[in-house]
């Protein structure tokens, strides 16, 4: 699973593809198959263990939708991570605000066993949990002034987004895409 170094959860999906100024290339993706996105939207804490489960189960069962939502879930991805970069990119906000409205229409509010209640979702089509988790993860952000902070690894292989609210940070993490520039700046050197 990709590390999560984003600085919020909305980001977080950009950054299951490595190197978004390359050529595109299999070993690229992270979200290889519905399994995989379940997975993922799990350990971004966007969907919780039994929900992850019994999304992986339905996939099983019915593999052909399970990818229709997949690949529903890049595109958004990519629309997302342009909108991010370019605010005034109409279309991309058209794409991103289509899977927000879909992710509203879906929220439920539910009663929590502490009396604390929370907004869940409820799509139609429950493979789509993942890609309105994200959506309207995206949309929240969209919503703060955060959204002004975002800033992509100019790294080798990378271009992940992350927050960058004090305009101090240039790589997604010192240890891989700094080194790698460092390493490379000192080959040039010698
Ligand atoms: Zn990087």
């Amino acid at each position: 699973m990709p590390v999560l170094l984003a600085g919020h959860p909305g980001l977080e999906l950009c950054n299951t593809w490595a190197g978004w100024d390359e050529p595109p290339g299999p070993h690229r993706e992270w979200l290889r198959g519905y399994d995989h996105l379940a997975t993922w939207a799990g350990h971004a804490s966007l969907l919780d263990g039994p929900t992850v489960r019994r999304l992986r189960t339905t996939a099983r069962r019915e593999p052909e939708a399970a990818e229709r939502s997949l690949a529903a879930t890049r595109s958004f991805r990519a629309r997302l991570r342009t909108l991010l970069l370019d605010p005034g990119d109409a279309v991309a906000f058209g794409a991103v605000a289509a899977q927000a409205r879909r992710a509203a229409a879906a929220a439920r509010l539910t009663a929590g066993p502490d009396g604390v209640a929370s907004w869940t979702l409820a799509p139609d089509n429950p493979l789509d949990l993942p890609l309105l988790a994200c959506a309207r993860a995206a949309a929240d952000l969209l919503c703060t002034p955060a959204r002004a902070h975002v800033r992509a690894c100019p790294g080798t292989d990378c271009g992940w987004l992350f927050l960058d609210p004090r305009g101090r940070r240039r790589w997604c993490t010192m240890a891989i895409c700094g080194n790698r520039a460092k390493v490379r700046a000192y080959a040039n050197r010698h």
